[in-house]
């Protein structure tokens, strides 16, 4: 990815209070309209006229751009790396940063770098917006100044969240636990099966004892990612031929089951018949429950029993955004074999054991 770089001082001509980089991919926060009324992406060394109250937080900024900005359904694995290496380039020069991203995909590019960077003891907060920068209603500027505000706080000497966490509308959320619910009104994310870590009101309420503490050791960038993995997500009246077809994908390693409630699925011979076929033929296939609250029980209905005996992974209270990053991560790094053990480990605090 080809980016630029800019500086921007805004405690000038005090000395600033702490160093935070902000990473500018592209989604709706960063559109302006031109004179024609048409959405260009917005020019970053313009941001103290959008936000004069960025002043108020003494900071000193870098800004890298991505020379083309994208929406985040376009975002892929080579945009993590990106992220991920962007990161550990200015890690040490850095106090925290800030990544802003389209909201449609955020939830896995936070959760993929949750995974990626082992050992971390700073902040990363992805924010974006609903509403882009240039428009009078917009939550891009309370978004971002909170998500600075946050990627700069210490307590005793130290990062207050040294996680990946996502900050929108008034929530601080571990990024690896994060899913877009909304698209229409502002308050697009949702912490599944985990308290958000802070509430922005009139001051930042932390949840201090809910935030990971800080990675010891160097900064490592896990950047290997295998694709090939498969999400079926099951409905009633699925057919054989529909499953039979995914399951047999060529290349295919792993595959997340998106099952009903706790964890369940149809008891039909047919369907645990193909499970099992794949499992023997060495697929990882991991049970990840379509309910947003709540977590996978295999075993606690006959209609999950099947699966237990057919060796599919229960995948406990993870989203599938953080299963599926996980998943090629461990693919990617480890292998098959490896992946396999690993999927039930938490590596981020995504799941509860
Ligand atoms: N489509 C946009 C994106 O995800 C939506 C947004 O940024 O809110 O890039």
């Amino acid at each position: 990815m080809n980016y630029k770089t800019l500086t921007i001082d805004t405690s000038l001509p005090a000395k600033p209070r702490a160093r935070v980089m902000i990473i500018y991919t592209g989604g709706t926060f960063g559109m302006v309209r031109d004179a024609e009324g048409v959405l260009q992406p917005f020019d970053f060394s313009l941001i103290l006229e959008h936000l004069p109250a960025l002043r108020n937080l003494f900071l000193q900024l870098t800004v890298i751009a991505f020379e083309e900005p994208i929406d985040s359904s376009d975002v892929e694995p080579p945009h993590w790396q990106s992220i991920g290496s962007i990161i550990e380039k200015h890690y040490d020069t850095q106090d925290g940063f800030v990544i802003l991203h389209g909201t449609d995909t955020m939830a896995y590019t936070a959760s993929a770098l949750s995974f990626m960077l082992r050992g971390l003891a700073k902040p990363v907060v992805f924010t974006g917006a609903q509403l882009p920068i240039s428009e009078s209603r917009s939550d891009a500027r309370e978004n971002l100044i909170t998500a600075l505000e946050i990627a700069s706080a210490f307590r005793d000497g130290k990062a207050r969240v040294p996680e990946v966490t996502v900050f929108f509308d008034f929530e601080l959320i571990r990024g690896c636990r994060s899913k877009k619910v909304e698209s229409m009104h502002f308050d697009a994310f949702q912490s599944e099966n985990y308290p958000p870590l802070a509430r922005a009101g009139v001051t930042i309420d932390y949840n201090d004892t809910l935030i990971q503490p800080p990675g010891s050791g160097p900064l490592k960038v896990l950047r290997k990612f295998d694709q090939r993995i498969a999400i079926l997500k099951l409905f009633p009246g699925m057919t054989e031929e529909m499953v039979a077809s995914v399951l047999r994908a060529p290349g295919l390693k792993a595959v997340i089951l998106e099952t009903f409630g706790s964890g369940n699925a149809p008891t039909a011979p047919w369907f645990l018949r193909l499970l099992k076929a794949a499992i023997d033929r060495g697929l990882i296939i991991l049970n990840i429950s379509q309910c947003p609250g709540g977590r996978v029980v295999q075993g606690k209905y006959e209609t999950s029993r099947g699966l237990v005996e057919a060796g599919v992974i229960g995948g406990a209270d993870m989203t599938v955004e953080a299963a599926a990053t996980k998943l090629m991560l461990l693919l990617g790094e480890f292998g098959v074999e490896e992946a396999r053990v690993l999927i039930s480990q938490p590596m981020a605090g995504e799941m509860t054991v």
